[in-house]
């Protein structure tokens, strides 16, 4: 089993670990199997050649292990995965999205409000959004409100008549939609609003493929979710499907269902008059329906707006944490009630280790909630997504098999560490992902210390590295919507470890994830602005070891020889790029080894030498050592 699952973890394309109902073949036929895989997000032909290192300077390395794969994109890939002109110019400051799904044929219709700022004027006077939404939905009608009016025959601009606009389909998942005579002004506040309808892509091995999820609970009851990460919002609602552009003044989602049915979505259910105004006074009184409109009121990623719908019930809580009063409030299917008022209690525990870590909870105005789901997990946004089934572990297993992995529930902590890393800092491309999930996968090491203190916490984060697989770099193709190596959680989490214990100044390293969380708070950020903060605030550079480790599949290996008769220590780095230098830490006495390429001797003390071992070394930082003897 740890075989099979060592492989599926480190090839999921999302966050969550992979559940054990995957294909059960052969590594590699398996391999073949996904790189062949054609989907709507992933037309792409995979073809094994040498990828040109040297745009970033690696030349130097002509070694099989930089031999990675590269990836064909497609058109349509840039047009989902960059910021192109029909993209940059406009701000997206807030989504107002309304569905009606219908359980028997597997069929949504919607409407969406963008409201938006035009940011500058495009060179192109024939003014054209691109609004990406995926097949096979169908977008039926776009209408402006407010300042896009066209000027009547008097120069006049007070129409209050609803306009249509021309469109046209750009790809399989992108429309354009023709603004030219309904010129925006910059820096006012617009809005379209589409309709749109049809069966969206239906996600059948949900969080790991994206689609609408239409199941039914043990009970027979309709559930209904959506997954999305990666595939896109766009496969159930019209936006502009980009990472980096987030509704600056947050999202609302009304869900009209069945009467018989509850329907939950981030933010806080609003309540009579204020949830009538979101939603326009649409399909409120139809007989057997009852209509639910959640809202955030905070910036959120496209793909983390996710409705669920189903038998469920409610209870609460509140945390006082370092914010004030934070509500907490949990939604699960009825006949779960009872061990849910267990399992998550540790909801409490998980929010004040990460507070501790990371600073105060990214979303006091929006409370904290776990939402049951068909799925095993995902961090939706004030809203995380829960399907660990009540226990323990990771599905009952610990996936760094030291034992510590089965002392808490892996969704609560993982998925909930999202709300600092991935909802709180998000990376504009998700080909720097790493930010997220080698962040939150360093969020269970630090959960398990701070409830079992530091040896638990350094087990557990060696355990991981039985997952790493060092195929690919962790760093994703840029502009195509193209994540990079599923190592990105376990090698990522082994590389904040590493770099901890190169600081080794906890209090310091503290500040670093607070600072962190602080100072991007609400933002979208490139991999780049978090390598350079951490160098800059720890004092050292690590722009060597973040290139090694995020951009190339080499484990330095750490080359030396102790002499005691003199008390010394003589190593360098290898099977590292050039100008490798990150610094070992001697951990009894806080001395930092500046080790290089280059072979150098160190004095160290007896306490320093006798700390010199593999084990000791290996268990802090991760790398490989070797004995060897050097050239006089
Ligand atoms: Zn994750």
């Amino acid at each position: 089993m740890i075989t099979k699952r060592k492989y599926l973890l480190t090839n999921n394309r999302h966050c969550k670990e992979q559940s054990n109902l995957f294909y059960v073949a052969s590594l590699g036929t398996t391999i073949q199997r996904l790189l062949r895989r054609t989907t709507d997000s992933y037309r792409y032909v995979r073809s094994v050649t040498i990828c040109s290192f040297a745009l970033i300077g690696f030349t130097q390395l002509a070694t099989a292990q930089l031999m990675a794969k590269k990836e064909t994109f497609t058109h349509a890939d840039t047009l989902r995965g960059s910021l192109n002109p029909n993209r940059d110019w406009w701000d997206v400051l807030r989504y107002d999205i309304t569905v009606k799904p219908n359980f028997e044929k597997k069929t949504i219709e919607g409407k969406v409000t963008i409201k938006f700022k035009k940011k500058y004027l495009p060179n192109d006077l024939r003014q054209s959004m691109q609004i990406d939404l995926q097949e096979p939905l169908i977008l039926d009608s776009v209408i402006t409100y407010q300042n896009i009016k066209p000027t009547d025959y008097r120069g006049n601009r007070d129409f209050t008549t609803k306009y249509h606009l021309n469109f046209g389909k750009q790809s399989s998942n992108s429309y354009l939609l023709d603004l030219s005579y309904f010129p925006v002004a910059i820096n006012v506040k617009d809005s379209i609003t589409i309709y749109y309808h049809g069966k969206p892509k239906e996600a059948i091995r949900p969080p790991w493929d994206g689609g609408w999820i239409w199941r039914k609970d043990a009970k027979g009851n309709p559930w209904m979710s959506v997954a999305c990460q990666g595939l896109g919002a766009s496969a159930w609602y019209p936006c502009k499907d980009y990472q980096g552009d987030e509704p600056d003044n947050g999202a609302s989602l009304t869900m009209i269902v069945p009467d018989t049915l509850m329907a939950v979505a981030n933010g806080r259910l609003l309540k009579g008059n204020e949830a009538e105004r979101q939603r326009g006074n649409e399909a409120s009184q139809i007989t057997n329906l009852k209509s639910y409109t959640w809202e955030v009121k905070n910036p959120i990623n496209n793909y983390l707006i996710i409705p669920s719908i189903g038998k469920y019930v409610n209870f609460t809580d509140t945390l006082m944490g370092e914010k004030g009063k934070l509500d907490l409030s949990y939604w699960v299917l009825d006949y779960n009630l009872d061990k849910a008022k267990e399992q998550f209690k540790q909801a409490k525990l998980m929010l004040r280790a990460f507070e501790y870590w990371f600073g105060p909870y990214p979303f006091y105005e929006d409370s904290y909630k776990l939402v049951e789901s068909p799925h095993l997990g995902m961090e939706h946004q004030s809203a995380t997504a829960y399907g660990n089934k009540f226990g323990n572990g990771y599905l009952g297993s610990d996936l760094s098999g030291s034992g510590w992995g089965l002392k808490w529930d892996y969704i609560i902590v993982h998925e909930s560490g999202h709300e600092w890393f991935a909802n709180n800092i998000t990376t504009n491309d998700i080909a720097d992902m790493w930010v997220h999930e080698g962040f939150t996968d360093y969020s269970e090491t630090l959960f398990t210390e701070h409830y079992y203190g530091k040896e638990a916490g350094n087990d557990y984060n060696f355990g991981l590295r039985r997952n790493i697989q060092n195929d690919q770099p962790i760093i994703g193709s840029y502009g195509v919507n193209k994540e990079g190596s599923g190592d990105m959680y376990y090698k990522g989490a082994n590389l904040i470890h590493t770099i901890r214990h190169a600081i080794n100044n906890d209090s310091l390293f503290r500040q670093i994830l607070r600072g962190l969380n602080k100072d991007f708070y609400h933002k979208t950020v490139t991999t780049q602005q978090v390598e350079n903060y951490i160098s800059k605030k720890a004092g050292i550079n690590f722009s060597k070891t973040f290139d090694q480790y995020l951009r190339t599949t080499l484990i330095p290996q750490l080359n030396y020889v102790i002499d005691t008769a003199k008390a010394t220590v003589t190593a360098n780095w290898t099977n590292c790029i050039d100008g490798f230098d990150l610094p070992i830490t001697l951990m009894p006495t806080n001395k930092h080894l500046q080790i290089t390429t280059k072979q150098q001797s160190f004095k160290l003390t007896n306490a320093e030498l006798a700390w010199f071992n593999k084990t000791n070394i290996e268990r802090q930082f991760y790398i490989t050592t070797k004995q060897v003897t050097f050239q006089p």
